[in-house]
């Protein structure tokens, strides 16, 4: 279990596509409230594609299958998430393409992954995005990387620290996106954004067994 592979990035996919559907209602709840209401239905319909194009295309490392996510929820997921999920699994792609990826290299796809959010939203941690659950998921990637840590651990500690991270934007005052425009009453509710990247990130942590 030293490292993952095209298989783990197959389970990802399916895991991420059960958890986003039964959570749809309860994503486009959050989003009600401070934004337009479609977070869930957006992703819903985001992953749904990705499952159906996955099942017909061949994948030969992690890599495959992170671009196949990256341009299906491009052209599918639309609003403001579909273009930066988009661009942090096209980032994740480009450093994930040996055919394994060990608990460093789970890192640097982490990594890459927000580096790509935020070079197309330019959000800072703090704005109440989903900048808030990746960054301290990074930190905490890294952490587990350089304790030697198996990719299982490396995600595990990625999604628990987004989960905190997610949390943490309940208080925050919304500086980015839709939710910017109520201003301060924003405050007090969950970003939506931040909610299903926990949830993107625990099932790549189930996925790679832990
Ligand atoms: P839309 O707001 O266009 O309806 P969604 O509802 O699908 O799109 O996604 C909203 C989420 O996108 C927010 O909850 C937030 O996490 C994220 N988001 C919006 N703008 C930014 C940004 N500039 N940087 C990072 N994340 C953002
Ligand atoms: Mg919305
Ligand atoms: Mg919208």
């Amino acid at each position: 279990a030293g490292t993952l592979d095209v298989a783990w990035a197959r389970r990802f996919v399916a895991e991420a596509a059960q958890v986003v559907a039964e959570n749809r209602v309860a994503l486009s709840e959050l989003d009600r409230v401070i934004g337009d209401g479609d977070h869930g239905e957006n992703m819903a319909r985001g992953f749904a594609a990705v499952t159906a194009a996955l099942e017909k295309a061949e994948t030969a490392t992690v890599g495959d299958v992170l671009k196949l996510v990256a341009t299906t929820l491009m052209s599918t997921v639309g609003g403001a998430a579909g273009p930066l999920y988009g661009t942090a699994f096209l980032r994740a792609a480009k450093v994930s393409d040996a055919p394994a990826v060990d608990g460093q290299g789970v890192h640097s796809l982490l990594d890459a992954a927000l580096e790509g959010v935020v070079a197309r939203g330019k959000a800072q941690v703090g704005d109440k995005t989903m900048v808030d659950a990746w960054h301290p998921a990074v930190e905490a990637a890294a952490a587990a990387a350089d304790a030697g840590g198996t990719p299982a651990a490396v995600l595990r500690a990625a999604a628990d620290a987004a989960a905190v991270g997610a949390a943490s934007t309940d208080e925050l005052v919304a500086l980015k996106g839709r939710a910017s425009y109520l201003g301060e009453r924003s405050v007090g509710h969950r970003d939506p954004g931040a909610a299903s990247s926990v949830l993107l990130l625990d099932a790549a942590a189930r996925a790679a067994g832990e």
